[in-house]
C-alpha cells in the first residue's frame, strides 16, 4: 500500500510487525475488533508477522489462530536479526517494549502502542507515531489518510 505523505516522500507498507504481549495481546487477550481487522489487513494483503519474545508461551497457537506468520525474538538483538527477512523500506512495526527496538531500527514506520501494559520510555525515541490502543495502530494502514495526515510536515 502505498501511503502518500504531503510535503515528504511517500511510502510503500507491505509488510507489518507485530509484537505479541502488551501490543497485540493486552494481559494475554486479543479484542474481536483486532482479530477483525487482521483479517481486513490480510485482504488488503498487507503480510502480517508476529515477532515475540513469547513469555507466555502461547505464540503459536495466537499465529495458527490469526494465520500470521511467528517469528521468535528474545531480546532486542533477536528481533533485530529477524527483521533482516524483510525488505526494511516496506515495513512497519508496532511494538510496546525495550525488546522491539531491535524492530523498530530495522523498520522505515515504526508505531507504539500505550495500553494497559504500559511503554517504555526508551523506545520514543525510536517510533514515529503513539497510539492508543492496537486497534488504532492497525486501522492506520486501512484508513491511510489518517495515516497521511499524522506523517505530514
Ligand atoms: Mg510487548
Amino acid at each position: 500500500m502505498i501511503i502518500e505523505i504531503p510535503n515528504s516522500n511517500s511510502i510503500e507498507i507491505n509488510t507489518i510487525i507485530l509484537d505479541l504481549n502488551g501490543t497485540l495481546s493486552i494481559n494475554g487477550i486479543i479484542s474481536a475488533e483486532t482479530k477483525s481487522l487482521i483479517k481486513q489487513l490480510k485482504k488488503f494483503n498487507y503480510k502480517i508477522v508476529l515477532i515475540s519474545g513469547d513469555i507466555r508461551g502461547n505464540a503459536q497457537n495466537i499465529a495458527t489462530e490469526l494465520e500470521i506468520d511467528l517469528l521468535l525474538g528474545k531480546t532486542s538483538e533477536e528481533k533485530a536479526v529477524q527483521m533482516q527477512n524483510f525488505d526494511k523500506n516496506t515495513t512497519a512495526s508496532i511494538g510496546n517494549a525495550r525488546i522491539d527496538i531491535g524492530t523498530f531500527k530495522n523498520s522505515k514506520l515504526s508505531i507504539a502502542t500505550l495500553q494497559a501494559e504500559g511503554i517504555h520510555t526508551q523506545i520514543l525515541k525510536y517510533v514515529d507515531i503513539i497510539v492508543p490502543s492496537i486497534e488504532n495502530a492497525l486501522q492506520l494502514f486501512l484508513n491511510t489518510k489518517s495515516l497521511s495526515g499524522t506523517l505530514r510536515k
